[in-house]
């Protein structure tokens, strides 16, 4: 058969797909990384994206009941879809500056003559900060990267203000002002609170914790732990917001019309969060825990690294987690995760990239039956060949 054409006889399957394109899949032991494909869709998502494909809707109409639907299954008061948690930003910026305004809301991204400011915390500065730019608007930076006061966002509040930015992510706990306090100076201002909590799922209690905390729009990705469309995102917040959302999102013709969702990814993101929103959290987290603990077993006695399961803030399920000390002969950590990605099979680890980290994990969420007995092995012969030198 020549290289990249179908064959037809055999079954189609994924690495069929991916073996025609000759490429190399790989177990996802790192979790829902954008690069290393996200998540996989749970069935009842994938089942539901194909059904969809058979009707067609107004998609407004089928954008306002997702979003009832949504809130509904989320607690929360209101809700819409995005494109991917970054989507979600993008719309949360748009909807900040134009509002329900058919004319600024075709405007954008130029935004002469309104308000455009969106102040963040230095600490709350991250990779994907910029899609809040994308409809015009510009940051004013306040604090240090470590702590910043209530007093120092008061005083950077000003005409130009549109709204105050809270990011909600593993590793920036407890930095800066608590989301309660920044929600009340908002309020007092009469301006909204922009949260991102993309990947802050598990725990669900999550769903509701941010817009009870005073959030004016969340944006939570549908593609990592939701299991969702890779592609899908959800808002939840205040009505009046979420509607300023809508109206700011595709399909309309705005700015953030290149972000459109399928009918089919919404269906998917629907069944996903009901599927989601049912699991016995308790029971699923006994079963990662036990997965990770095996990891641990086969790699703990390791001289120069600590092995451990964490679930805690920064760690949404638990994660089997490897930290090397002083005494450490072998390689970085990074060129550790490089090497399982070279291997046979090739495994994706996460790595703390932090300046200050000295550690990686293994995450259990994509991992699927008999892999995590394949990683276990994998990984234990890497770090034994690495702390004996032998590389
Ligand atoms: C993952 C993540 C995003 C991006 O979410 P997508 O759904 O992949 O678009 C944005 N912000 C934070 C903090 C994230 O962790």
């Amino acid at each position: 058969m020549a290289t990249g054409s179908i064959d037809k006889t055999s079954k189609l399957s994924g690495l069929s797909i991916v073996e025609n394109l000759c490429i190399t899949p790989l177990i996802n032991a790192g979790g829902p990384n954008t690069k290393h494909s996200g998540s996989r869709p749970r069935p009842e998502a994938v089942k539901a994206m194909e059904a969809m494909s058979e009707v067609f809707v107004d998609m407004d109409e089928l954008l306002l009941a997702a979003g009832k639907r949504i809130a509904e299954l989320t607690g929360n008061q209101a809700a819409t879809v995005t494109s991917g948690a970054s989507g979600g930003l993008v719309v949360q910026a748009a909807a900040a500056m134009a509002k329900d305004d058919p004319e600024l809301i075709s405007r954008l991204p130029i935004t002469n003559g309104i308000p455009n400011e969106l102040i963040i915390q230095r600490g709350h500065r991250f990779i994907y900060d910029h899609l809040y730019l994308a409809p015009g608007s510009r940051f004013v930076e306040v604090g240090r990267s470590t702590e910043c006061t209530l007093d120092e966002i008061k005083a950077a509040i000003g005409p130009n203000t549109a709204a105050l930015i809270h990011l909600e992510s593993p590793f920036v706990s407890g930095l800066g002002v608590p989301l309660t306090d920044l929600a009340d100076l908002a309020h007092n201002h009469g301006l909204p609170v922009l949260a991102d909590c993309a990947s802050m799922l598990p725990p669900r209690e999550n769903l509701t914790k941010f817009t009870k905390q005073g959030a004016d729009l969340v944006s939570f990705s549908g593609g990592k732990a939701v299991r969702g469309p890779q592609s899908t995102g959800f808002l939840v917040g205040k009505p009046e917001w979420i509607d300023y959302a809508r109206l700011n999102n595709a399909p309309n013709p705005g700015v953030t019309r290149a972000q459109k969702v399928s009918k089919e990814e919404i269906a998917g993101l629907l069944a996903a969060l009901d599927a989601f929103t049912r699991i016995d959290e308790e029971a699923e987290t006994k079963s990662y825990r036990a997965q990770m603990n095996f990891i641990v077993d086969q790699i703990t006695e390791i001289p120069g690294l600590s092995a451990e399961v964490l679930h805690n803030y920064d760690h949404y399920i638990p994660h089997a987690v490897i930290t090397f000390a002083e005494n450490w002969k072998g390689p970085s950590y990074p060129e550790i995760a490089t090497r399982l990605k070279a291997g046979s099979p090739r495994i994706f680890a996460a790595v703390d990239h932090r300046k200050t980290a000295s550690s990686m994990w293994i995450d259990p969420l994509n991992l699927q039956d008999g892999e995590v007995e394949i990683v276990a092995e994998q990984l234990r012969n890497i770090l034994v060949d690495a702390s004996s030198g032998n590389w």
